[in-house]
C-alpha cells in the first residue's frame, strides 16, 4: 500500500466535498479561451475567486492562484495570494517573455493530485487592469513569473497537464512547499 498516495486521495476526496464549485480536468470550460470582462465584472469575479482561494488555503495549507474558468466562468480574470495579499488581475495578457526557461512541478486545483513539470519563461511582461480600473504593464521574474504564466494559461484554455514536458506528469507525492524552480529537467 502506498501510504502517501492514499493520503493524497483522501485529501482530494475532502477537497471535492468542500469545494463543489471547482471544475476539474475534463470539464470543457477549462479548455476554452476566456472572454474579456468589464472592470465591474472583474471585481465581482475577483471577490468570488478570492473567497474560494482563501478557503482552499485554509483547508490544505497551500495554493497561490485561482482563475475564473476553474469555477466555470469563461472570463479573463484570475486572483493570486502572495505575501498575505489577495490580488485580482482583470483581462491579463502576457505580451513579452524570455527565451530562457526554467522548470517547476506545478500543482493545480483543477488537476487534482496530479502534478505537471512545466517548462516556462524565466521572465515575462504582463499587462492587466486592476480593481480600480488602472492599467498596468510590468515585468516579473522568479516565482511570480511562474505563477502568472500558470494562471494566464488557464485563460487560454490550458492546464498545467496540457503543457507538461514529456514524461512530466506524476502523482503529487512530494511536499509542494519545498518545490523549487529548476534550470534543468
Ligand atoms: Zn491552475
Amino acid at each position: 500500500m502506498n501510504e502517501k498516495l492514499l493520503e493524497r486521495v483522501k485529501g482530494f476526496e475532502e477537497t471535492l466535498e468542500k469545494f463543489p464549485e471547482v471544475r476539474y480536468a475534463g470539464d470543457p470550460v477549462l479548455r476554452q479561451s476566456a472572454l474579456e470582462v468589464t472592470v465591474e465584472e472583474g471585481i465581482q469575479l475577483g471577490i468570488l475567486l478570492g473567497e474560494v482561494l482563501l478557503r482552499y488555503r485554509e483547508a490544505v495549507g497551500y495554493g497561490r492562484g485561482f482563475a475564473a474558468p476553474q469555477i466555470g466562468e469563461n472570463k479573463a480574470v484570475f486572483v493570486t495570494f502572495v505575501e498575505n495579499k489577495l490580488q485580482t488581475f482583470i483581462n491579463p495578457k502576457i505580451v513579452e517573455k524570455s527565451k530562457e526557461t526554467n522548470f517547476y512541478k506545478e500543482l493545480c486545483l483543477s488537476s487534482g493530485i496530479m502534478s505537471a513539470d512545466v517548462e516556462r519563461s524565466v521572465w515575462i511582461v504582463m499587462e492587466w487592469t486592476d480593481t480600480e480600473g488602472h492599467n498596468h504593464s510590468e515585468r516579473f521574474d522568479g516565482f511570480l513569473a511562474r505563477l502568472y504564466q500558470h494562471e494566464e494559461a488557464h485563460l487560454r484554455g490550458k492546464l498545467n497537464l496540457d503543457e507538461a514536458v514529456d514524461g512530466g506528469i506524476e502523482f503529487m507525492l512530494f511536499d509542494p512547499l519545498k518545490e523549487q524552480l529548476r534550470d534543468k529537467r
